[in-house]
């Protein structure tokens, strides 16, 4: 079985056109334990593009106010400063990833190629409203992350291409994420939220993890925290964080399976939805 090192994407891209279904392979924390269970077949041939440098590099365009993140980037990486700083919520959605070993060989690419309903990457990317890079011997092409993750576990990717990098606006205003799971550390989510507070565009943006087959965004309960609160200090009336939580219950398409219950579920993204907006600052 060909495993090939690219060192650049033009070099990754070529391989891919004459692989066509080759594997791609970065961390390979998900691909490897995949293959282990038997849960996927070995492809005949690997990509490995942890040699990339392009893929494992991140700027910051102050003019655009963009942060653009390599797809070979790990959770450890994205867990140091300016990112931190930058995209609070993505950084909060690495620390809860795994363990230090997964968070050092796992990348943001890697968990947008496998495209689980319970990748914590994920909803913090929709609530940035995340653009994601593929590129193919071909070209490039840019979609939303909302429109990149198509199903369970299945991407809009085309054979011969891959994910380069992922690009999201530098939002001010608060921003975080939180996820509950059957235990408080090394724990896929049950249930999880991506609260991002844009206080110039007077705009809330909510995105659900592992309660439906994809990330899910809330618009309704966006538009309702958007419209109670006070923008100058983010105080809401009574119950507007009830009517909130409410909301993003009602957004969730969760399913009972061997982790948790759709009510579990459902129940849950309220409570993280209305705790995260309280650490927003807002009160009522
Ligand atoms: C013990 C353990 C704990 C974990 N805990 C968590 C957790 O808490 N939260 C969580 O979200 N995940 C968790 N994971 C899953 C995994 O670590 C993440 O999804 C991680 O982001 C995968 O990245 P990777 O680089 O290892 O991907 P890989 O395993 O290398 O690849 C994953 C998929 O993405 C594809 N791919 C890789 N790079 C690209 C690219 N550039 N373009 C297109 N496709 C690409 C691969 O072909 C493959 O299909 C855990 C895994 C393990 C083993």
């Amino acid at each position: 079985m060909p495993v090939m090192h690219p060192t650049t994407i033009a070099e990754a891209t070529a391989m891919l056109a004459d692989h066509p279904t080759a594997m791609l392979l970065a961390g390979g924390t998900d691909a490897m334990v995949e293959i282990n269970d038997g849960h996927r077949r070995p492809a005949d041939s690997v990509v490995v593009v942890n040699r990339i440098a392009d893929l494992r590099s991140w700027r910051h365009d102050p003019v655009a106010n963009t942060l653009t993140v390599g797809a070979g980037v790990t959770y450890t990486e994205l867990l140091r400063e300016p990112i931190v700083s930058l995209v609070p919520a993505l950084a909060e959605a690495a620390r809860t990833v795994g363990s230090p070993q997964i968070r050092n060989a796992g990348t943001l690419g890697g968990n947008l190629g496998t495209s689980s309903p319970a990748g914590d990457g994920l909803p913090a990317l929709a609530a940035l409203d995340a653009t994601i890079t593929l590129a193919s011997a071909t070209g490039e092409r840019s979609m939303a992350v909302t429109d990149f993750i198509v199903g369970v576990k299945r991407t809009a990717i085309d054979p011969g291409e891959m994910i380069t990098e992922i690009t999201m606006p530098v939002v001010t205003g608060w921003q975080g994420y939180a996820k509950v799971g059957v235990r408080n550390a090394m724990v896929i989510a049950v249930a999880s939220v991506a609260l991002v507070v844009d206080r110039d565009h007077e705009r809330v943006a909510v995105a659900l993890g592992s309660v439906g087959p994809t990330v899910l965004r809330c618009p309704e309960a966006e538009a309702l925290l958007a419209s109670s609160i006070d923008w100058a200090t983010m105080a809401a009336p009574p119950d507007a964080l009830d009517r909130f939580a409410a909301a993003v219950s009602a957004a969730s398409q969760p399913i009972t399976d061997h982790r948790s219950t759709a009510e579990y579920r459902r129940h849950a993204v309220g409570v993280l939805a209305k705790r995260l907006a309280r650490r927003a600052g807002a009160s009522s």
